[in-house]
């Protein structure tokens, strides 16, 4: 006997589905395990934009979901990409325990059926702990969003504790290029027009060249600026032809 031949039949005659493809409804009634899923990449490469793609497809299926983010200094914390979307968030940072917040939407009557996570870097390791307890005890599912490294190349400690926990782990299909036109990788800090490898968290500098054409910038001009860079070049601390440091080199 086949597979198919197991099927149900229908009365109609049609095609008897196979009996171990799952008919829509079957989570409900036979909850599969929920998951950690961790997506990474440069600056600039899409992440916000995926997280909310993520709600968006996950409410569609009337599941119910929590968003969290981190440095959003805005009164009403949001998660926003760069091609305009945004939607509420709730803002936590460093001291919060992350199953906290999903017992208090529980409490208030709400599912949490999935959680979005951006800016995921800045977790510690133990929210990423909370957040896999959160996909093992609790069966939500976690969909976390971050940088893959920082301005020094070195992982972000949230994004090592993801790696090291996550179900699955996947580099978001780079869409930010290099000056030279290889895939974007690496994230360098620009302080007047110089690439600097080592620093503060907040370094304050008075004046910077204009981003070039599709480098970070949120209006104004930033004295502290973020270009992504292909590895050759973040090795080589080439910014490209538009960048105005002294000593640049230029395209040859
Ligand atoms: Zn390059």
């Amino acid at each position: 006997m086949t597979a198919s031949s197991a099927g149900r039949d229908k009365a109609g005659g049609g095609p008897a589905e196979p009996a171990w493809v799952p008919a829509s409804g079957d989570r409900r009634r036979h909850p599969a395990p929920a998951h950690l899923r961790f997506f990474h990449g440069p600056m600039d490469c899409g992440k916000s934009t995926l997280a909310l793609q993520m709600d968006h497809n996950q409410s569609r299926q009337g599941r119910e979901g929590m968003l969290l983010t981190q440095g959003d200094r805005s009164a009403a914390p949001m998660i926003s990409s760069r091609i305009g979307m945004q939607r509420p968030a709730r803002e936590f940072s460093a001291g919060t325990d992350v199953r906290l917040l999903v017992r208090e939407r529980w409490a208030a009557g709400h599912r949490v059926d999935y959680l979005i996570v951006d800016e995921a870097q800045f977790l510690t390791d133990a929210q990423v702990d909370q957040l896999a307890e959160l996909v093992d005890e609790s069966h939500v599912d976690v969909y976390a969003f971050g940088l893959t490294t920082d301005f020094r190349a070195r992982l972000f400690p949230g994004t090592r504790r993801l790696l090291e926990l996550a179900d699955d782990v996947e580099r978001i299909q780079v869409e930010v290029l290099c000056w030279c036109g290889l895939p974007g990788l690496l994230n360098a800090r620009v302080v007047d027009g110089a690439m600097v490898r080592e620093g503060e968290t907040v370094v304050v500098a008075d004046t910077a060249p204009p981003p070039p054409p599709g480098s970070a910038g949120s209006g104004g001009e930033p004295a502290v600026r973020y270009q992504v860079l292909c590895r050759g070049h973040y090795v080589r601390g080439q910014l490209g032809p538009l960048a105005t440091a002294p000593g640049q080199l230029a395209l040859p």
